[in-house]
């Protein structure tokens, strides 16, 4: 089939054959049968049309073999990854990798920057002066090695395929579709070469995925690639309604991480993060689920998470400790939000805070854009807390008194006041585990 043929089909909902998705990402991956214009068409397609299972792991399983996969062999077992398919406020991964490196796993991840209003661990990683996001593969491997983890931002060495496609699905209106997503990250997370995957699936106004029904369906979508790729995949669905934690933007996020392996800091972010390194755990170990939990906590509790951290950040290249991190100044201009009304707190909507933080400088509006790691937004509160009038509810940290009121103005859309108390929300609304 010649290109037109292919975008026939899938405009007309054929199933595309195995042979048909890999002369696709061939085409992806340098090849000359399909310009932009007629892969960006063909995703166009994919987003009306769909694809069926047999199609999603197809394309994910070829994305993966498009570059290198790392051997990771030689490397103390077990092998995991850790991914969250984007949030607001989601420092997980600053918090978990020294956290599951600290119990004995041997963790390598590869991350991105920040999408749209979702924030990314390597812009979050580059607010820390000297510390290194880009490793090869062979540093990468050796580092992980020598302290149990290594990092390192996304590279064309493995799954470049993703990198053509998912630059056009960015600029195409074609980044939410459950089969494109669920095969973009796992072909990464497969060419990664751990074994097992910890996936955090983030749910709400501030995810992609906007409710359970579709996290499920991205869920399944990647359990079944995992199972196919020989790569054993456990899910948190987890909630994004609000942001995670108090901290929106990039140092900021720094600084409530490293707070967190100090075992202070928000008390939901720090059991939701031992909650995630149960089940990784739980995943990776097959203990149960109180010895994982135990596990965890205890090596958040005394400080061998955060020991783990200081060696993680020497490593990278980072010129001052977690703890010192604490003394970077944030943005000079501090707005504090406030209501005069009283009420119970129903709604801290994760997107439009996002929104603001992206429109302060902690975000990309164009790929080219240089963010600012001093920008952000600190929560003073979460759903279900009682406001009382005039109290502060967050605090705005701009770099001009300009761009402070207008942030302000945005963010008032954020809150909404109920007289009704809402019990609190759950942040794991769904544990998907391989029986
Ligand atoms: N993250 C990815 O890596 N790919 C997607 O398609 C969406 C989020």
């Amino acid at each position: 089939m010649n290109a037109v043929q292919l975008i026939e089909a899938k405009k007309n909902g054929i199933e595309h054959s195995e042979t048909e998705i890999q002369a696709i990402v061939d085409a992806a991956a340098g090849g000359s049968l399909m310009e932009d214009y007629q892969l960006s068409a063909w995703l166009m397609a994919v987003c009306w049309r769909g694809m069926s299972t047999a199609e999603t792991n197809a394309l994910a399983l070829a994305m993966a073999r498009s570059g290198e996969r790392v051997d990771l062999t030689g490397l103390l077992k077990p092998w995991v990854d850790k991914h969250s398919t984007g949030g607001v406020g989601d420092k997980t991964t600053l918090i978990l990798l020294p956290l599951l490196a600290a119990c004995g796993l041997t963790v390598v991840k590869m991350s991105g920057r920040g999408l749209g209003i979702t924030g990314g661990t390597i812009d979050k990683l580059e607010a820390i002066p000297g510390f290194q996001t880009a490793l090869s593969l062979e540093n990468l491997k050796t580092q992980a090695g020598e302290i149990g983890l290594a990092l390192t931002g996304q590279t064309p060495r493995l799954a470049p395929a993703d990198g053509r496609l998912y630059a056009l699905r960015d600029v195409t209106a074609t980044v939410d579709s459950i089969p494109l997503i669920a095969a973009s990250v796992m072909s990464k997370k497969i060419a990664g070469g751990a074994e097992f995957l910890s996936l955090d699936l983030k749910c709400g106004s501030g995810a992609f995925m906007k409710n359970l029904v579709e996290a499920e369906a991205l869920a399944a979508a990647c359990i079944s690639i995992g199972e196919h790729a020989g790569l054993c995949v456990g899910v948190e669905i987890t909630d994004m309604d609000q942001p995670l934690g108090e901290a929106v933007g990039n140092l900021i996020e720094v600084q409530e991480a490293v707070l967190c392996l100090m075992g202070r800091g928000p008390e939901r972010l720090r059991e939701f993060i031992v909650e995630l390194a149960a089940s990784t755990l739980v995943l990776a170990r097959q203990v149960t689920w109180q010895e994982a939990e135990q596990e965890a906590r205890r090596a958040l509790e005394s400080g061998a998470a955060l020991e783990k951290a200081r060696q993680w950040w020497r490593a990278q290249g980072a010129t001052l400790t977690p703890e010192e991190s604490l003394n970077l100044p944030l943005a000079p201009v501090q707005f504090e939000m406030s209501l005069p009304e009283e009420g119970w707190i129903t709604e801290l909507n994760a997107r439009v805070i996002g929104q603001v933080a992206l429109d302060l400088g902690a975000g990309r509006r164009a790929k080219c854009d240089a963010i600012d790691p001093t920008v952000g937004i600190r929560l003073h509160a979460s759903v279900s807390d009682y406001h009382a009038p005039n109290e502060v509810w967050a605090t705005v940290y701009a770099r001009t008194q300009t761009d402070a009121e207008n942030a302000a103005k945005s963010l008032s859309q954020a809150i909404q006041l109920s007289e009704n108390h809402l019990p609190r929300p759950r942040t794991v609304l769904k544990r998907l585990m391989p029986s």
